[in-house]
């Protein structure tokens, strides 16, 4: 069975990817390994940081993530700083409502989820996966599921709930992650996917 380990810690994240790969062996980050600083300006760039500090300290390939949500009408922002929009301790609660409070009177509520996975071996060759779900910002936090900024993100293609009234089950079938983690699924089942594993 083929070992992956991960660089993330957030056990919301850790659910959806041990999910959505059945059959293989997900194992946590190295406790020895503390949190790595994100001083990159993508989510590429960031997770890319995340993937090889982890792959260095193991001999199984490491998958790392990045994600936030991007706000268009505030230049991109929160972007790759969402985890610390409010701050280097911020809460969920915190974040949410420094966005709102930026949105107020703004008129182009359009938002979008971006998540990007890099798989990355022992010896530094990577590849990237990158999903993306459109929506808008809500006027109020609704729901209380997920984490984040689920409570005022109202998916496009959805019933016009925002991500926190969703089920874990509802929201996986179209977030940014699933999406991300639906092309790694392929990739990591194509011929190409088979030749990076073989480590
Ligand atoms: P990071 O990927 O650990 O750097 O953190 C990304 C931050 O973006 C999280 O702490 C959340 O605030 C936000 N975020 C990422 N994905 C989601 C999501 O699926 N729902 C709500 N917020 C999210």
């Amino acid at each position: 069975m083929q070992t992956l380990v991960l660089a993330t810690t957030n056990r919301h994240k850790v659910e959806e990817i041990r999910r959505a790969l059945v059959g293989f062996n997900v194992l946590p980050r190295p406790e020895s390994l503390g949190s790595v600083p994100e001083t990159e300006e993508t989510f590429e760039g960031n997770a890319l940081l995340k993937a090889i500090a982890v792959s260095k300290g193991v001999t199984a390939i490491a998958l790392a993530d990045d994600s936030g949500v991007v706000v268009p009408a505030l230049d991109g922002a929160p972007g790759v700083h969402s985890a610390r929009f409010a701050g280097e301790d911020a809460t969920d609660l915190d974040n949410v409502e420094k966005l709102l409070r930026l949105m107020d009177g703004v008129l182009d509520r359009s938002a979008y989820f971006v998540c990007v996975l890099v798989l990355c071996r022992p010896d530094g060759k990577w590849i990237s996966f990158e999903g993306k779900v459109e929506g808008r910002l809500s006027m109020d936090a609704v729901g209380t599921n997920g984490f984040g900024y689920d409570s005022i993100f109202v998916p496009s293609d959805g019933d016009g709930r925002s991500f926190g009234e969703f089920s874990m089950d509802e929201k996986n079938l179209m977030s940014h992650r699933a999406v991300a983690i639906r092309k790694m699924v392929e990739f990591i089942n194509s011929p190409e996917g088979l030749e990076f594993f073989h480590l």
